[in-house]
């Protein structure tokens, strides 16, 4: 059985429960990599559900604004952790910091 994280959404407005940051936090982006490892693609399939909910729940934030935070947030984190260099074909390469 898979643990539960703390970090969830809590909806409408898609805040973090654990921390209070926007969903998905920090935390919660770390653990979904590592839920994820190896299964990129799925993971943004995952997450493509989340951002098709939150801009129905959202409709006055702009698409492209939540598009980066529900599946643009690859190249934010630290490096060496995640896909910073996605799998061949799946990403664009992170812009150079
Ligand atoms: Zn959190």
């Amino acid at each position: 059985m898979r643990a539960m994280s703390m970090h969830v959404p809590i909806r409408p407005d898609w805040i973090c429960a654990a921390c209070g940051l926007p969903w998905p936090c920090m935390t919660r982006k770390r653990q979904l990599v590592t839920e994820y490892h190896g299964a990129y693609v799925s993971m943004m399939l995952h997450l493509s559900g989340f951002f098709i909910e939150a801009c129905q729940a959202m409709p006055v934030v702009a698409s492209g604004v939540l598009h980066r935070r529900f599946l643009g947030w690859r190249c934010e984190l630290p490096a060496g952790v995640g896909w910073q260099s996605a799998p061949a074909g799946h990403a664009r390469p992170c812009p150079a910091k």
